[in-house]
């Protein structure tokens, strides 16, 4: 439960109303993201489901640096002994908890609502260190290959992270899958976010797995190609 197969060895966790990406290559695991606070078994439930170990956990990756996606880390690199990563621009939120950069809502009167529901910049979250940072364009030799596109608008230091060459893209939140696809609840630049959406739309990945919503395993360029399009 709480797992579920994007392609092979690539599986979604939900951590409350976040996902986390597990990568299995052999022995070694790397997760990119830890979602909100509290929800570290069901990462250390997955581990066990593959019958391996919290410590066959090496790597804990994040797209960014937002509450909603760090909020389980402190717990899990307690738990594992992994090793973070993160965008330099966004260490600072990691390493202190909070409070987080101010964003305006996406346009739209549903992401306003949604905005003012889930956006709490001044929450703190468990602070955590970040083993080493990434730099765009870089690829971390871990599990096949992750190679990070720095796409800041909806947070400075945002990357997506492309694993073996294109099978499987974390997009982070540069795009939800809520309703479809669409903009996140809020940009720190909204005009950066909208180059990034279409640095995002050019990328070439056969399945692309975003923060919020369920990973898109069809057509999946096609379908950001027309998100892109529609900004
Ligand atoms: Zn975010
Ligand atoms: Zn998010």
């Amino acid at each position: 439960m709480g797992m579920r197969a994007i392609v092979e060895d690539a599986w979604l966790l939900a951590l409350g109303n976040a996902n986390a990406v597990l990568l299995r290559q052999g022995r070694d695991l790397a997760l990119i993201d830890a979602g909100f606070p509290g929800h570290e078994k069901v990462v250390l439930d997955a581990i066990a489901e593959l019958g391996l170990r919290p410590s066959d956990l090496r790597h804990l990756v994040f797209t960014h640096g937002h509450p909603d996606h760090i909020g389980s880390a402190a717990a899990i690199v307690r738990a594992t002994g992994a090793r973070t990563y993160m965008h330099a621009a966004d260490v600072a939120l990691a390493e202190t908890g909070g409070p987080f950069r101010p964003m305006s809502p996406a346009p739209g009167v549903v992401k306003g609502i949604a905005y003012r529901l889930f956006w709490r910049p001044r929450e703190s979250m468990p602070p955590f260190e970040i083993d080493q940072t990434i730099a765009d364009g870089e690829t971390l030799p871990i599990v096949g290959g992750l190679r990070a596109v720095h796409l800041p608008g909806h947070c400075a230091g945002q990357v997506a992270l492309v694993w073996r060459g294109g099978r499987l893209l974390a997009g982070g939140d540069v795009f939800m899958n809520m309703m479809g696809l669409g903009d996140p609840i809020g940009f720190e630049d909204e005009a950066e976010g909208r180059r990034s959406q279409r640095r995002l739309a050019d990328l070439d990945f056969g399945a692309v797995a975003f923060g919020h919503g369920p990973a898109v395993t069809e057509d999946a360029v096609a379908r950001v190609r027309r998100a892109a399009a529609r900004r």
